[in-house]
C-alpha cells in the first residue's frame, strides 16, 4: 500500500513551498489509494517555533488536504512528533556504531575551526570525512574502552555517519532519473548531537522506515541529502523508499528561489493563512480551490491545455511523471486569474454569503434581500477577481452615485442633455414590464423615432444610473434596482 508524508519542521509558517509539497504527497495517496501522514519534524529544537505546528494543521485544513495519520489523528505509527519519540533514534544509532557504520565523535567546535581555517590557508575546504577521519578526535582512533571512559565522563559527542570511502552510486530519483555520485565526495554528517536529540537525517531515515513510507516527495532542496540517506538505508539493511524531489518554486523574475521578501516587496501572500503581520492567501480573499489549482500548476503540468482543476480532478489526473525537472516560476497575477476563474464557479448564493461578511454591505444589508444581493452578483462577478471587488464594482446597486466621474461628463453632458433625459424617464416611467428586454426595445424605439444617436442617450444614462462608463448591460441595471430608483437617479441629475 501506498504510504507518503509531509514532513515539515515547525520553524515558522508553512509558505506556499510546503504547500505544494503537501499537497503532492496527498494527490499521490488518493490516486493510490493510499495513507497520507503528517510527521511533525521538530528535533533542532533551537529552531522551534510556538504555534507553528498548529498553524501547519490549520493550513492544510483550509486548503482541504486532511492527512490520515498525525498529530492529533493518530494512527499505527505514532507518535507523529519527533520530539515524543527520542528513544526510538538513540537505539537506531547505537545500532549503526555497533555495526561499525557510525562513531563517536569528540571535536570541539573549536577545535574543528582550527581544522577549517588550517586547511583554508592552504586554499583547501574542510570535509570531515575519510580523507582525514583517522586523524581527529574520534572514537575510530580510540579504543572501545576509552570511548565508553570518555563519553562515562560527560565529555560532549556526536555521532557520525561513516560515509563509505571510493564508491560509486547511482542514485534513483523519479523527477530527476539517475544521479551518479563518488561516495569521496561526501562528509560525515552528524546523525546524533551531544543533546540527546537526532539530527533530521538519522530521524528522517528511521521514521519513514517504521512508518512503512512507500514514496518520499519533498522539495529540491532535499536533494543533496539523497545520497546520505541512500548509504542510511543499506547500513540499517533496509529497502528503501522511492524518491521524488519536486522542483524549487522561483521568484515571480524567475531568478532565485521565491522567500517570504518576494512576498512583501511584490504585495502578494507567500502563506496560506495570516501569520503575525503577514496576511494570507485567505485573509487576502482567496478560495482554497484557487490556491490548490495554482499550487498544482507549480511544477506539474497535465500534458494538455487544461489549467483548472479541481481537487477531484487533480487526483484523476496527477502523477508522478509529469513532475517538471526544472524551476517553476511564481507568477502573482496568475494566481489571481485562478481565483477569479474559481469564482464565476461559486454559486451567487455562497458568494452572496461572502460578500455579507464585508464590513460595507452589513450597514445597507438590511435594507436589501439576499435574492438582490444574488442578483448583483450575478451581473458583476464576471468583472471580479475576488469577493472584495463585489463593491468597488457594483456600490451603484445599493447607493446612487453621489458624483459623477469627471472626464465623462466633459465629454457626454451637452446642452440638451437634461432635456434627453427627461424624456428617458417619461419612457421608464411608462414601462409597465420593468424588464431588461422591455426596457431595452422602449428606449431603442424612443431613440430611433426621435433621430437621435445612441452615445447621445446612453453614455449619460449610464452616467446618470452607475456615476461612471461602467458596469454591465445598461437595461440590466435598470431592471434590477427598479422603477422608482431609476427615475429619482434620473430627477436627481438634471435638477
Ligand atoms: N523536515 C524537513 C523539512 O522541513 C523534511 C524534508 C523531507 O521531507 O525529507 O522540509
Amino acid at each position: 500500500k501506498v504510504r507518503v508524508r509531509f514532513a515539515p519542521s515547525p520553524t515558522g509558517p508553512l509558505h506556499i513551498g510546503g504547500v505544494r509539497t503537501a499537497l503532492f504527497n496527498y494527490l499521490f495517496a488518493q490516486k493510490h489509494g493510499g495513507d497520507f501522514i503528517l510527521r511533525i519534524e521538530d528535533t533542532d529544537q533551537n529552531r522551534y517555533v510556538q504555534g507553528a505546528e498548529d498553524y501547519i494543521v490549520k493550513s492544510l485544513a483550509w486548503c482541504g488536504i486532511p492527512f490520515d495519520e498525525g498529530p492529533g489523528n493518530p494512527g499505527e505509527s505514532g507518535p507523529y512528533r519527533q520530539s515524543e519519540r527520542k528513544d526510538v533514534y538513540q537505539q537506531y544509532a547505537s545500532t549503526l556504531i555497533d555495526k561499525g557504520e557510525a562513531y563517536y565523535a569528540f571535536d570541539t567546535p573549536d577545535e574543528l575551526d582550527a581544522h577549517r581555517k588550517q586547511h583554508e590557508s592552504k586554499g583547501k575546504t574542510f570535509i570531515y570525512n575519510w580523507h582525514n577521519r583517522l586523524k581527529l578526535n574520534n572514537s575510530l582512533n580510540l579504543s572501545k574502552e576509552a570511548t565508553q571512559i570518555k563519553i562515562a565522563s560527560g565529555h560532549p559527542f556526536v555521532i557520525r555517519f561513516k560515509s563509505p570511502q571510493d564508491q560509486k552510486m547511482q542514485l534513483k530519483d523519479m523527477v530527476r532519473g539517475n544521479i551518479d555520485i563518488d561516495t569521496n565526495v561526501l562528509d560525515d554528517k552528524i546523525l546524533f548531537k551531544g543533546d540527546g536529540m537526532p539530527t533530521y537525517h538519522l530521524a528522517n531515515v528511521v521514521d519513514d522506515h517504521l512508518m512503512g513510507i512507500t514514496h518520499v516527495i519533498r522539495g529540491e532542496e532535499w536533494l543533496p541529502s539523497l545520497a546520505l540517506h541512500h548509504l542510511l538505508y543499506d547500513a540499517f539493511g533496509w529497502d528503501r523508499p522511492k524518491f521524488a524531489h519536486l522542483p524549487l518554486i522561483m521568484k515571480p523574475t524567475g531568478k532565485g528561489k521565491l522567500s517570504k521578501r518576494d512576498g512583501e516587496k511584490g504585495g502578494f501572500p507567500v502563506f496560506p493563512l495570516a501569520w503575525n503581520e503577514a496576511q494570507g492567501y485567505r485573509e487576502a480573499g482567496y478560495f482554497p480551490e484557487a490556491v490548490v489549482n495554482f499550487l498544482a500548476m507549480l511544477g506539474w503540468n497535465p500534458g494538455t491545455e487544461q489549467e483548472l482543476f479541481s481537487l477531484d480532478e487533480l487526483v484523476q489526473s496527477f502523477s508522478l511523471e509529469r513532475v517538471n525537472k526544472s524551476g517553476a516560476r511564481f507568477d502573482p497575477e496568475k494566481t489571481k486569474w485562478y481565483n477569479h476563474h474559481w469564482l464565476q464557479r461559486k454559486s451567487d448564493s455562497e458568494l452572496a454569503n461572502l460578500f455579507a461578511e464585508d464590513n460595507k454591505l452589513t450597514s445597507i444589508e438590511k435594507t436589501f434581500h439576499k435574492p438582490y444581493i444574488e442578483k448583483v452578483i450575478s451581473l458583476i462577478k464576471e468583472r471580479a477577481n475576488f469577493v472584495v471587488d463585489f463593491w468597488e464594482l457594483g456600490n451603484y446597486f445599493f447607493e446612487a452615485p453621489r458624483t459623477y466621474a469627471e472626464k465623462p461628463v466633459n465629454k457626454q453632458w451637452k446642452q440638451d442633455t437634461p432635456n434627453i433625459l427627461n424624456n428617458v424617464a417619461k419612457v421608464i416611467d411608462s414601462t409597465d414590464d420593468f424588464t431588461s428586454a422591455t426596457l431595452e426595445t422602449n428606449i431603442k424605439n424612443w431613440i430611433t423615432d426621435n433621430d437621435l444617436s445612441f452615445g447621445k442617450v446612453m453614455g449619460p444614462l449610464r452616467l446618470v444610473i452607475v456615476g461612471d462608463l461602467k458596469g454591465p448591460h445598461l437595461f440590466d441595471i435598470l431592471e434590477t434596482i427598479g422603477k422608482e430608483e431609476c427615475l429619482n437617479r434620473i430627477a436627481h441629475s438634471i435638477n
